[in-house]
């Protein structure tokens, strides 16, 4: 009988959704399985307090389920944040679809992925991520209205990644006159981590400005790319970390500061794309901040993808999306100062405008 009892308390541990350790009050976790299609995905529903939930579906090789859901809760959190510090009337979501996008994507399963967001009635609404495309979302668009980021033929505001690499580049400004006293980038040194669609994108925006760019990604021919077309110079260590550098801006996938990486970090700096850059965003944000490594909060200046898709919702134009999108550099600046004028991380600061924004339209509902 007392063995019965431990064993239930085990189990309690391992709660597969409500004990996860990303799991931070979602109010819905929506798992989706077709065999016909081969898909297997999962749409988080963080908190539809300000609006829809809104955020991309991400396709990836996930090494375990676990993986997936970790990264579907700690995804579609961080997109309740994200619109809520944009001032945007949407609350958070994500989707994750485990495969290669590469190998596994086809047509029917987008579409079956589609039914399987259109059954949520609008709760949630989806656009593209890493692994997708616009194509990706047209095919969607067939079987629900309920997303985003579906190409400008098809009446859209189309691919959303030069628009987040600008509001990166705002957000780094604004990070590099908070830390250097200037926001002008020429001659910075400035190591740009996955060059992708925003990466490369942002890639642009520093060689224009004359910044000493270096840029890194597991694939060569990307990189043989992006180095013949900016000028900029290819990486060729193996612990990009632990390099002198002005700035480096995470454009990859999350969690690239974390126990291994942070003390190698000579940075002065952080301000990339990628989403979830801290592992764990309270004692990280911490020991950067000990370290004076200046963090601007990812889901701050990665919000340009979001403010071009939700013009689609809206009906706002190109004029708005760049006006929104340029307005990073000035709220990046008033958080950085915020922190340091009550003596808390920069992600502290921004979490907690954020979460204001939530509770007073809690209130008023
Ligand atoms: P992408 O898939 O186009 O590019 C990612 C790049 O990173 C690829 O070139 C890939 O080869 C490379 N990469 C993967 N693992 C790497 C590693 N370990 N080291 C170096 N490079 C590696 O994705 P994207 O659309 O450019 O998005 C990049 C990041 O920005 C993602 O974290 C995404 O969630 C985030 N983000 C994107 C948008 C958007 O509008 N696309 C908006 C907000 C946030």
């Amino acid at each position: 009988m007392e063995t019965d009892v431990v064993q239930l308390s085990d189990l309690k541990k391992v709660a597969p959704v409500f004990g996860q350790t990303s799991f931070d009050d979602h109010e819905q976790v929506v798992f989706c399985n077709d065999k016909d299609t081969g898909l297997k995905a999962i749409i988080g529903i963080h908190n539809t307090v300000l609006g829809p939930a809104l955020g991309g579906t991400r396709m990836w090789q996930y090494t375990s389920e676990w993986d997936a859901l970790n990264d579907v809760l700690r995804l579609s959190r961080g997109m309740t944040f994200k619109s809520a510090i944009t001032g945007l009337n949407l609350g958070g979501g994500k989707a994750v679809i485990i495969g290669d996008a590469k190998t596994q994507k086809t047509p029917e399963l987008m579409i079956r992925f589609g039914e399987f967001v259109h059954s949520l009635g609008g709760k949630y609404i989806t656009a593209e991520d890493v692994g997708m495309k616009t194509e990706d979302m047209d095919l969607v668009r067939t079987v629900t209205p309920y997303v985003t980021g579906i190409s400008e033929e098809k009446g859209g505001a189309g691919n959303p990644s030069p628009i987040t690499a600008f509001g990166v580049f705002m957000g780094m400004k604004a990070a590099a006159k908070h830390a250097f006293g200037t926001d002008v980038l020429e001659d910075r040194v400035i190591y740009v981590q996955g060059i992708g669609n925003v990466g490369e994108a942002l890639v642009e925006h520093l060689s224009n400005e004359g910044a000493q760019v270096y840029v890194s990604d597991i694939n060569q021919d990307r990189l043989e790319e992006v180095r013949d077309k900016y000028g900029v110079n290819i990486y060729g260590g193996n612990n990009l970390y632990a390099e002198e550098m002005d700035i480096y801006a995470p454009c990859a996938l999350g969690a690239t500061v974390n126990d291994l990486t942070i003390d190698q970090l000579k940075a002065k700096v952080i301000a990339g794309a990628a989403n979830n850059q801290l592992e764990e965003e309270t004692r990280h944000g911490a020991i950067l901040r000990e370290k004076g490594i200046v963090y601007a909060p990812d889901f701050l200046i990665n919000a340009g993808g979001i403010i071009n898709v939700y013009a689609e919702l809206e009906n706002y134009g190109r004029q708005e999306i760049i006006r929104k999108t340029e307005n990073i550099y000035n709220t990046t600046l008033e958080i950085l100062s915020k922190a340091e004028r009550n003596d808390i991380t920069t992600h502290q600061a921004a979490l907690a405008i954020a979460t204001s924004r939530i509770e007073a339209r809690k209130k008023e509902k």
